[in-house]
């Protein structure tokens, strides 16, 4: 099943177990818009290169929308659809007064330098300035982009519009970004974590890790689970696997990373083949890279026995059914990468009052946040494993309910 078709199954099954008719479901599962922009990029030695930006906006009804823009190869409308569906969802489990959008650009900015990208993220933000702002549709970082190109588009956006630090989050501190954003996402994993372990009578102390993906969520939530008492054995991301099963160094895997652009070849470890980090031995699993890597293959071997989604997308229905019939606890992305878009609200809260918080200030109100939600959660889910059935149902009842109070 593709990532997008997974999407709405989800949406589907939540608005069956809610009796929700069909024309109801037809509406969840259609954004309200999708934006294609062909964008012409001049590169470096005289060449040029075409890309297509994407911007769907799926849904407003609890306020204006929210997600990320992702630059990656990959990025194409299926993905950006069922992206931007998903932050519908999220929006309305965290209880932040948002709807869902997402972005992206099909460009490896891998292979482009940094006038390239800011060349192409000011392009793009010219064909967006009249779709997005701060009351309509607010961006923020997500793969492949980060709080400089976030700077890039409040500087363009801010060209029509003047100065409006609220149309973006995940800028830079001395442009109007939020102390504790860059870290928020992997944050709130741990939280999510520490939640789940609360309810099973656990500790995180000495719990192993293992991590896909050390970009910013998945570096974050290795370093702030290890701060927290856990081990982290294993992480992977595009140039490889790294394990030490007497827990990895995180601050010097972070630096090596810095340094040489990947966890290969670290010194703290021994390199293994990425491919098998999601069925390698571990107690919490934290998927914190791409979608539908969870499938039906790998499911069964998997020998962890809670699952922390950082990424979005990460499991497949098929997968997700496998996992929980194992006992296998998964905490949906729609909560457990929440933080991120959480201390995005908080960032925009700042602009919007022209007053910032401290760290601790953010890190607390996160906490409660997610906190908030956890218990929400649990009450939906009842008796039932199937956590992210109770958060479509909470999503889709929230949903629902400002759509009505709204025709
Ligand atoms: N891209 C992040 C996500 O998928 C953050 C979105 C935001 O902060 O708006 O949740």
């Amino acid at each position: 099943m593709s990532f997008l078709d997974a999407t709405k199954h989800n949406v589907t099954r939540a608005a069956e177990a809610l009796g929700l008719s069909d024309w109801e479901v037809l509406e969840l599962n259609t954004p309200r818009r999708e934006l294609k922009v062909e964008l012409h990029l001049r590169r470096a030695d005289g060449t040029y290169s075409t890309y297509v930006g994407f911007r769907v906006q799926h849904d407003n009804s609890r306020g204006p929308m929210k997600g990320g823009l992702r630059y990656d190869p990959r990025v194409d409308p299926d993905e950006v659809n069922a992206l931007a569906s998903l932050m519908t969802w999220k929006t309305a489990v965290m209880g932040i007064p948002y709807g869902g959008a997402k972005g992206g650009i099909n460009c490896n900015p891998r292979d482009l330098t940094r006038e390239e990208l800011q060349s192409l993220t000011r392009d793009f933000t010219d064909e967006l300035a009249d779709f997005i702002g701060p009351k309509v549709d607010i961006p923020a970082p997500d793969m492949g982009t980060n709080s400089e190109t976030m700077g890039w588009i409040v500087d363009q956006y801010s060209k029509y519009h003047g100065w409006s630090p609220g149309v973006i989050t995940g800028k830079p501190i001395e442009l109007g970004g939020s102390l504790g954003r860059t870290s928020a996402t992997g944050r709130g994993c741990l939280f999510a974590l520490l939640n789940v372990l609360q309810d099973r009578g656990e500790s995180i102390e000495g719990k192993t890790i293992a991590i896909q993906g050390f970009g910013n969520v998945g570096s974050w939530a290795a370093r702030l689970m290890a701060e927290a008492g856990a081990k982290v054995v294993a992480v992977s991301d595009v140039t490889g696997g790294m394990r030490n099963p007497a827990g990895l160094d995180v601050d010097a895997l972070i630096a090596h990373v810095q340094e040489t652009r990947g966890v290969k070849d670290f010194g703290g470890g021994e390199n293994f083949p990425g491919g098998e980090l999601l069925t390698s031995s571990c107690d919490v699993l934290v998927p914190a890279a791409m979608e539908s890597v969870l499938t039906a293959e790998n499911a069964k071997d998997v020998q962890a026995s809670v699952i922390v989604e950082g990424a979005n997308g990460p499991t497949t229905p098929e997968a997700d059914e496998i996992l929980r019939a194992k006992g296998v606890t998964i905490v949906p992305d729609c909560y457990a990468n929440g933080g991120g878009v959480t201390v995005s609200y908080f960032e925009w809260v700042q602009n919007l009052q022209q007053f910032s918080w401290s760290e601790e200030r953010v890190n607390r109100e996160l906490k409660v946040i997610m906190d908030r939600a956890w218990v929400d959660l649990k009450a939906q889910a009842g008796e039932s494993n199937d956590i992210r059935l109770a958060a479509f149902k909470l999503a889709l009842s929230r949903v629902m309910a400002a759509t009505n109070l709204r025709r």
